[in-house]
């Protein structure tokens, strides 16, 4: 995917073997036009499989991807990244939550305003691999994640990847701001201290835990501070009164 060598083929008749080379990104617009000329609204995917990411197919896509991510640290860090080179308008796929810390990491998707996606079987036993069988215990952490992310639906926010450095900032965090409301996701293995809520405008604002329901108090902008505990992620909405 990310490159071709030279063509020698004198069977091609190039003018030049880097001709191969040149013409690859139009390969891949090709795919893109061809798809959106029968399907108007198909989804265009290319996921170069855990390899490194390039720019000759990021203009013929409109949903780039974690790709088969080592780790929820890296379906976040993908996230940032890929929305920072192509906008967020483009929408991102965490990939398979299977592959993310614990299997079941659905958080560090919603949070960066990815679109969450699963791999399985069902019924259980029919696969021959049954470790992506849809167990019932799992089935129950699906559909309470699944309906955060469809209550919530941040990967249609404004992911604004300026306001926390994912070097320094500690714990990480992510922000999206969507109908005027701010969506926060703090990563860390523990937390026991301050939180910086930033990118508020001045005025007050209603903060509710997105996972949980729990109601938490009122902030006020520009910046407010939020002292909290969490294990793995906490994920905060603040509702502009
Ligand atoms: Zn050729």
């Amino acid at each position: 995917m990310n490159g071709v060598p030279p063509c020698y083929n004198p069977a091609h008749h190039h003018a030049l073997p880097e001709e191969a080379v040149e013409a690859l990104p139009q390969f891949f617009k090709a795919i893109f036009d061809t798809a959106l000329s029968i399907k108007p609204d198909a989804l265009v995917e290319f996921c170069p499989c855990g390899t490194a990411y390039s720019f000759f197919t990021m203009p013929f896509m409109n949903m780039s991807v974690a790709s088969d991510p080592k780790s929820s640290w890296q379906v976040r860090l993908k996230g940032k990244t890929l929305k920072a080179l192509m906008g967020d308008s483009v929408a991102y796929f965490g990939d398979h939550v299977d592959m993310s810390d614990g299997g079941d990491d659905f958080a560090s998707t919603i949070g960066v305003g990815g679109v969450v996606g699963t791999n399985f079987t069902w019924p259980v036993g029919s696969a021959r691999r049954p470790r992506r069988d849809l167990t019932p215990e799992k089935e129950k952490i699906w559909d309470k994640w699944i309906r955060i992310y469809k209550a919530e639906m941040l990967s249609r926010g404004e992911y604004l990847g300026t306001l926390y450095d994912i070097g320094f900032d500690r714990p990480e965090a992510h922000a999206i701001r969507k109908n005027g409301n701010m969506y926060y996701a703090f990563y860390a293995p523990q937390w026991s201290g301050k939180l910086e809520l930033r990118g508020l405008e001045k005025r007050a604002y209603r903060l509710t835990n997105y996972e949980t329901g729990e109601a938490l108090g009122t902030v006020r902008g520009p910046v407010a501070t939020w002292t909290a505990q969490f294990e793995k992620h906490l994920l905060l909405e603040a509702k502009a009164e």
